[in-house]
């Protein structure tokens, strides 16, 4: 069957014919490729800076943001059924005893590092034509969203993220009391850090649960995602064009900060605006091209002064994956235009290699297996 694959030692990104997968245990299941998105980590692995081989293969089968069709069970399998459509997770646990996470189902918070990634480390991905994995990987979407359900992985980003801000906001006693649900806190203001993918996913998350959420990005409005921003109910601004009085109203008044452009620089500029007993998350993985000049006074007396959290979150559980799902259709119902225009093209296997070595334009751009291009 058709694959496409990267072959670190010969420097190649090509479509190749790979082996079809069977299944060969009791709960595994058998997968038609659908939709595979791409997105960064692909084009870091077929530039060679990322990305891990499968142990006794010389290439790697790259995709990791996936929708499949299910085409036969394994005779243990029975959360899924033929025709089902699911999305499979990327991250598998590490096998140390010792890892508390991985052991109780938590690979995303592994601490061995020795976890492996459909599509990125140790494993192959899910760009070809068909997969197999175990049914406890795999999660069902209705079938109404088959058309934007490949935006799963990448919004499970944002799921993990608000999940941990909601177990963080327990540290602050006045939400957790018994005044009125309306009381306990002021509405939010949210501001997302680039709008690529996972910050627009992010700032369609934050919209859903209640934030009034500003986008800030690279390129100037009008543009695909400020378009987007702006049909979701989201205020985009672009970098040098905030104005004075949106900086006025903003600074210090921010009770959360999504960074989504791995941007070291601008984020902690805009750490500096962070306001008291909030979080900033990080969720951008920058080049390491050397140190640069923060302003670390300021930013420890605010994170001190203000009981500010900073955290960083990667990947994301079983759970966040169903959130992700059970999301997309609010998205769906709310925002049906919006969202279809995150993903600008559908390709065949044979155009990946050069959208992945060339500039990718567009903001989510998607393989197509089995003709439906
Ligand atoms: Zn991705
Ligand atoms: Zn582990």
């Amino acid at each position: 069957m058709k694959a496409v694959a990267v072959f670190p030692r010969t420097k190649e990104v090509r479509v190749i014919e790979h082996e079809a997968p069977c299944i060969t245990e009791l709960g595994q299941v058998k997968l038609r490729m659908l939709d595979i998105g791409l997105c960064g980590t692909d084009k870091e692995i077929c530039a060679f800076e990322y990305g891990t081989l499968p142990a006794g293969s010389d290439y790697l089968v790259i995709g990791h943001e996936s929708l499949g069709e299910v085409i036969e069970v394994g005779p243990a399998a029975s959360r899924v059924k033929v025709g089902d459509l699911v999305v499979t997770t990327v991250r598998r646990p590490c096998s140390h005893p010792e890892c508390r996470p991985c052991r109780a189902g938590y690979p995303d918070f592994c601490i061995t590092g020795d976890y492996r990634e459909r599509g990125i480390k140790g494993e192959h991905g899910f760009m070809t034509e068909y997969v197999v994995d175990d049914e406890r990987y795999m999660h069902v979407v209705p079938p109404e969203l088959r058309d934007v359900a490949v935006l799963t992985e990448p919004l499970t980003i944002a799921e993990k993220a608000l999940d941990q801000v909601r177990h963080i906001e327990r540290r602050l006693p006045w939400l957790n009391t018994v005044i009125p649900e309306d009381m306990r806190r002021l509405p939010l203001t949210a501001v997302v850090l680039g709008a690529g993918p996972v910050g627009l996913l992010g700032a369609m998350t934050l919209i859903v649960a209640g934030c009034d959420t500003f986008v800030y990005a690279l390129v100037p409005a009008p543009n695909p995602s400020s378009e987007i921003v702006e049909a979701i109910g989201g205020k985009y601004f672009s970098q040098g064009k905030v104005p004075v009085e949106v900086q006025k109203a903003l600074s210090g008044r921010i009770h959360l900060i999504y960074e989504a452009t791995g941007a070291s620089r601008l984020a902690f500029e805009v750490l500096k605006l962070l306001g008291p007993n909030s979080a900033f998350i990080f969720t951008g993985v920058p080049s390491l091209r050397g140190p640069i000049e923060v302003d670390a006074d300021l930013l420890m007396r605010n994170i001190v002064l203000k009981n500010q959290i900073v955290f960083g979150t990667v990947n994301a559980s079983s759970e966040n994956f169903d959130e992700a799902i059970r999301d997309i259709g609010v998205f769906h119902q709310r925002w049906p235009q919006a969202l279809r225009a995150l993903i600008t093209s559908r390709s065949a296997p044979e155009e990946a290699p050069g959208l992945l070595l060339g500039k990718i334009g567009g903001i989510k751009n998607a393989i197509t297996f089995n003709n439906e291009v």
